[in-house]
């Protein structure tokens, strides 16, 4: 007997059997409880960190290597180098409180991203006290039995002890992209780890096939676990908002640096005092940069996410999120999506005789009298084909079943019928499987009774049919002749029309159990399931009508079939245009047009799916696509945004995806679409909103500089505006709804840019119409009421705060109301107000924070001006969207 700690090292070269004997395990027991808590306490968990954490040094680091900082820095040293001790001290702790707020704010959208991670965890299928049961990836220990197939991911070492035509994509561990064959046959002790064929290795994924293992190493004993830097993924890619967002700052801080230097220098030119040009110089550099625009858009992504996963749909990728509010096309399969996947068999044929089942009333099993089939062994036959050809397995609790629900609706016929699996199982024990693929559409299992060899074979009914040379009938097995073929596939379309997805059985006994299941078959009968249409499905389909956004149907099932619940659902129109999928691989350019008219598209193999998408795109379309098995998982990378099935989706698909849909159902793409859209529309009215404000200081400052007016914002007034005013306004128009209607308009076009023409146009007219005010205020001041420096400043700095503040009503939609709209509704901007009103009017009374602030207390008609010149802006604005609304975002 081998030495149970070198296991993982040797595995691969003793046999399944040596691996067995050594943990003490039976394949078809598995370990008991008591052996799974005495293994995780000798071996340890299965946990490595799969996904290096964000460490906060890395946050912090984040914040202050901004260009913004290293502005903001200058400017205090300059402040600092001139003795001007409390603006140089106050840009410090500015700097130091921006810095925290941004550190707070993304350490906490880090966290809140890890932990909705943990939401899309894989499961394995195990056997323990001699059940199949599921269990999270991480609970697997040393000795566990696992169960895979193909699309699985493998989440421990494992030595294969029963496999069938196993590949797997060890790309992650070994660098070869190209699926290496696998085998339960010991192989060379010497063999490195990419030549193992006897062994799966964590981090790897099973891409076909079928078979059983034994965990020999788990966590850090794994071979991932030990080569350390490959458990660390590499961090997930800014987002396109977050690169661009980094860019307009770098671009802002270098068109700040060359507005300063131009402004500083023709003061210098013309005599201005030195100082009072640098302290001019520091107010641009401050007012130009949109300090808490960051902040915001972190802030703003992180809680998208939680929105949509509260609403079941994960993002895995970033980007997704700004993409899902542009898609124009939805292509949604069938099966669980459209439907329930709650399958149960309702009609059972064999030839000259149907037999309609009634679902009981508890569990939606068919009612049937086990005697019924004991009288009839034709049907006898076709449910003990359609039990023994399976992978699913029934527990004692609806949790507990584990694989395929149409296989398991299967096993609960065989249940009801005096087939049960086991007994089956235990006559006739499986020696082979040939797994289901999704482009034969078939699978095969072997059997023996100890001499000969019995095939159970069972598919979509057109692909059987091909491959039957014989027909069971009541009168014996007979040849299948042409009236025969044509009585099945009228059937079939029968069956079809009823909305059932059909499968047929067939069979064949040989010598040997390594003949081609596929040939001299004799089909024993068709079996139609139902699988009721979600309930949710035809309003989110109306939904996305009216949102401009098309629903095409792409399933693997007949057409007959997906017709039937096409219609159902209200997909397309009794017109619809149908193709079946092999018309797609003769795809040319010329006939693409047409083609992609179509709204349904049946028995659609994974690789016309993938061609299908690129078809899309072709025509200019932003594309969302669902899949959930291993083929699929080309397609959902090349869509624009794929889609995996967070149940009934493999570990293969869940990784190619863009976003995870954890109940499986249509309804929530749409509901995320909506969620793209509101998140998208939010992001344009912040950055537009901080950038107005942003832009108006730089014009206040500018203009007065050059025309010798004196500052009527001083650079700690802009720093307080910039940093603690504006930002409540703009989280608070980051945490908007979005318009009512926003599903009720086509979707913006795929390349608008959050900040296009449109929106600079506005943000530079209403920056003017702002700027105007504060000059406007300065100058009624100047006439009627004589202020001193102290007073005037005061007038000027509460006007352009308080024209900012009512800005925020500026940010509506063109298309909404001017009272009732998207901002006006949204009560945290009214609390922005509140809070924003108390933090600009109290600091004038404070006497401590009046002095740094260099302001006074106004009187009443101080008051007067500084409201009427800050609501007048407002109006105008109000009066130029109505006017020039197309202008407007
Ligand atoms: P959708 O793509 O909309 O989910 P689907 O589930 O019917 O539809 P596939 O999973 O590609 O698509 O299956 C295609 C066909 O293959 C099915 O209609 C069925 O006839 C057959 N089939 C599916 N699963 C099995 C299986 N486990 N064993 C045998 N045949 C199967």
């Amino acid at each position: 007997m081998t030495d149970r700690a070198a296991l993982p090292e040797n595995a691969h070269k003793l046999s399944g059997a040596d691996v067995l004997e050594t943990l003490s395990v039976s394949a078809s027991e598995g370990l008991s409880d008591h052996g799974v808590r005495e293994s995780r306490a000798r071996y340890g968990g299965n946990t490595i960190e799969a996904r290096k954490k964000v460490q906060p040094f890395v946050v912090l680091l984040h914040q202050v290597k901004s260009p913004v900082v290293y502005l903001l820095g200058a400017a205090a040293v300059l402040a600092l180098y001139f003795r001007e001790w409390t603006q140089g001290a106050a840009i410090l702790v500015v700097l130091a409180l921006n810095s925290a707020i941004g550190f707070g704010t993304e350490i906490k959208a880090a966290r809140s991203i890890e932990a909705l991670r943990t939401l899309g965890t894989r499961s394995a299928r195990v056997r323990r006290n001699g059940k199949v049961v599921v269990v999270p990836a991480e609970d697997l220990v040393v000795g566990d039995i696992v169960l895979l197939e193909g699309g699985d991911g493998v989440s421990a070492d494992i030595r294969l002890i029963e496999a069938s035509n196993v590949g797997a994509d060890e790309s992650a561990l070994t660098g070869e992209s190209v699926a290496v064959d696998k085998s339960h046959e010991p192989v060379a002790s010497d063999a490195p780890v990419a030549d193992r064929a006897s062994m799966l290795f964590k981090g790897t994924f099973v891409t076909r096939g079928s078979g059983t293992g034994i965990v020999v190493a788990v966590g850090p004993g794994t071979q991932l676990g030990r080569i350390s830097q490959l458990a660390e993924e590499a961090q997930p890619d800014d987002s396109p908002l977050e690169k661009g967002l980094a860019k307009l700052s770098g671009q802002l801080v270098w068109a700040t640096l060359i507005l300063t230097a131009l402004i500083a220098g023709t003061g210098i030119l013309k005599g201005e005092d030195v100082l009072l040009m640098v302290d001019s110089a520091i107010a641009l550099a401050v007012a130009a940069i949109p300090e808490g625009l960051p902040v915001v858009a972190t802030l703003t992504l992180a809680r998208g996410m939680w929105r949509m996963a509260r609403q079941n749909a994960l993002i895995e990728r970033l980007p997704a999120v700004e993409v899902l509010g542009a898609t124009t096309v939805i292509l949604t399969d069938k099966t669980g999506t459209l439907t329930e996947n709650r399958m149960a068999v309702r009609h059972l044929w064999v030839p000259d005789e149907g037999m309609e089942l009634t679902p009981a009333e508890d569990d939606g099993a068919p009612d049937t009298p086990e005697q019924d089939l004991e009288n009839r062994p034709l049907f006898g036959q076709l449910v003990e084909v359609a039990v023994l050809c399976n992978n699913a397995a029934l527990g004692e609790e609806e949790t507990d079943h584990s694989g395929d629900p149409m296989e398991q609706a299967l096993l609960r016929l065989g249940e009801r019928t005096g087939l049960a699996q086991r007994t089956l199982l235990a006559l006739h024990p499986r020696v082979g499987e040939t797994a289901f693929d999704a482009s034969t559409k078939m699978m095969a299992t072997v059997h023996t009774d100890g001499t000969r060899f019995f095939y159970a074979v069972k598919g979509a009914p057109e692909m059987v049919l091909r491959r039957v040379a014989f027909i069971a009938t009541a009168d014996g097995v007979s040849v299948m002749d042409d009236a025969r073929r044509a009585e099945c596939i009228n059937r079939i379309e029968t069956l079809g029309l009823q909305g059932l997805r059909v499968l047929a059985c067939a069979t064949k006994t040989a010598e040997t159990a390594d003949e081609n299941p596929y040939t001299g078959l004799t089909l024993l009968g068709l079996i139609g399931l139902e699988d009721p249409a979600r309930a949710d499905v035809p309003e989110a389909i109306r939904g996305c009508r009216e949102a401009g956004i098309r629903v095409v149907m792409v399933t693997g099932d007949h057409a007959v079939t997906a017709r039937s619940i096409a219609r159902n659902v209200g997909l397309g129109s009794e017109a619809s245009r149908m193709v079946d999928g092999p018309k797609l691989s003769g795809m040319d350019g010329s006939k693409t047009g047409k083609l992609l008219e179509t709204d349904i598209f049946s028995r659609v193999t994974p690789s016309e799916k993938l061609a299908l998408v690129q078809a899309y795109q072709n025509s200019g379309e932003i594309v969302a696509m669902t899949g959930d098995g291993v083929n699929d998982a080309p397609a959902l990378r090349q869509a624009d945004i794929g889609i995996a099935m967070g149940q009934r989706g493999t570990d293969v698909a869940r990784q190619a995806a863009a976003m995870i849909l954890l109940d499986d159902a249509f309804p929530t793409i749409v509901k995320a679409v909506r969620e793209g859209r509101i998140i998208f529309g939010n992001i344009r009215r912040f950055a537009a909103y901080l950038l107005s404000c942003n832009l108006s200081e730089v014009l206040v400052v500018g203009i007065a500089v050059l025309s010798g007016l004196p500052l009527p914002i001083l650079s700690l007034q802009i720093l307080y505006l910039n940093l603690v005013t504006d930002v409540f306004p703009a989280f608070a128009l980051a945490l908007g709804e979005g318009e009512k209607d926003i599903m009720k308009h086509p979707p913006r076009p795929p390349k608008e840019p959050i900040l296009g023409l449109v929106q600079w146009s506005a943000i530079i007219a209403q920056s003017l119409v702002l700027t105007a005010g504060t000059f406007g205020a300065l100058f009624a001041a100047e006439l009627w009421l004589a202020p001193d420096p102290g007073e005037l400043v005061t007038i000027t700095f509460l006007t352009l705060a308080f024209s900012q503040l009512w800005h925020v009503f500026n940010m509506r939609h063109r298309r909404s109301g001017m009272f009732r709209n998207e901002v006006t509704r949204n009560a945290w901007v009214w609390s922005a107000i509140v809070l924003c009103i108390l933090l600009l009017a109290v600091p004038a009374y404070i006497p401590m924070v009046a002095d740094i602030l260099q302001i006074v207390p106004p009187d009443r008609d101080m008051w007067l001006i500084i409201l009427g010149m800050s609501v007048g802006p407002l109006a105008i604005n109000q009066i130029g969207a109505l006017m020039f609304g197309r202008f407007r975002s």
